[in-house]
């Protein structure tokens, strides 16, 4: 374990959320007094993180997945949001005759969707830390590269500034450093080309749930917690222009184009205001704990 400055500006001058340790077996959970990011500051190295998944995210494969060959049982709710996000991406930058490529792609049901009649998208390819996942894409057709995306990175050859589309669904907020996968779709996009991000990220909007749904004791592979605004700012930090956002404000997703430009210019962000975020997590803590637990009023 060791602690992490800041991974969107870089600072070091962090506040604690008072409420989150109440939620996340004793963890804490802080927020950039420079820039609002809300993160997992201390934490586990991307190793020691890496050798827990191998081993859980394997045992959970065996789990969940009803066999080798059935695809179509998903849970509703990811289908859901999978399709929630594709619609938003469709309308802002079309899949049709598009190459695409998704970062952290599980078992390959997104990118199987955009390829599919509805989107058109010409081609996939997956980026995927899970050698199962792996396996299922192979038998699904789907090109893939088994490890995370800085590590493709390095070995993309001709593939780097190649991508029409680099998608990230649902992904960015469980790596070790947001920025560094943010750099590595700028890389394996072509010139002109875009960027998707979706995550139920909800810092700054209506509490649409109660907070223990929302934070948990996951803390080492979900460090992040995005709002538009900060997550406009890993856009910009990596050299993407915001282009759209889906109105977020009732939604329980947020969905974020971003259009890559050459990084000659830097490229403004906004951030959040710390004492709001602060402020918003104190609020989230006292509804949840009037509506939704035992000694408050039933919803
Ligand atoms: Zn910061």
């Amino acid at each position: 374990m060791r602690d992490y400055p800041c991974n969107l500006c870089g600072s070091d001058d962090l506040s604690e959320i008072v409420c989150a340790p109440t939620y996340m077996a004793g963890r804490p959970l802080h927020v950039c007094n420079a820039c609002g990011m809300v993160q997992v500051a201390h934490r586990k190295t991307p190793e020691e993180v890496k050798a827990a998944w191998a081993d859980e995210m394997y045992r959970a494969d065996q789990k969940t997945r009803l066999s080798d060959t059935t695809y179509t049982a998903r849970m509703p709710a990811v289908h859901a949001r999978q399709t929630f996000a594709a619609d938003f991406i469709d309308e802002a930058v079309s899949f049709r005759g598009k190459s695409v490529c998704d970062l952290g792609a599980g078992e390959g049901d997104f990118l199987a969707l955009v390829q599919g009649p509805d989107y058109g998208a010409a081609e996939a390819f997956a980026v995927e830390p899970s050698t199962a996942n792996c396996r299922l894409l192979d038998e699904r057709g789907i090109p893939n590269f088994v490890g995370i995306a800085e590590e493709f990175i390095e070995q993309a050859g001709d593939r780097a500034n190649s991508f029409d589309l680099v998608t990230i669904i649902w992904t960015l907020e469980n790596c070790h450093k947001a920025s560094d996968v943010m750099d590595a779709a700028w890389r394996l996009c072509k010139p002109g080309g875009h960027v998707a991000v979706a995550t139920g990220s909800r810092i700054l909007v209506p509490f649409k749930k109660p907070l223990q749904y929302y934070i948990g004791p996951n803390a080492d592979v979900h460090p992040f917690h995005f709002s538009a605004r900060t997550l406009e700012g890993y856009m910009a930090q990596a050299g993407f222009r915001k282009t759209d956002v889906n109105r977020f404000i009732d939604s329980d997703y947020l969905v974020m184009v971003g259009e890559k430009t050459d990084r000659t210019a830097p490229i403004s962000w906004q951030g959040d205001n710390a004492t709001a975020v602060l402020g918003f997590f104190e609020r989230w803590d006292k509804e949840t704990r009037g509506f939704y637990m035992e000694d408050g009023p039933n919803p």
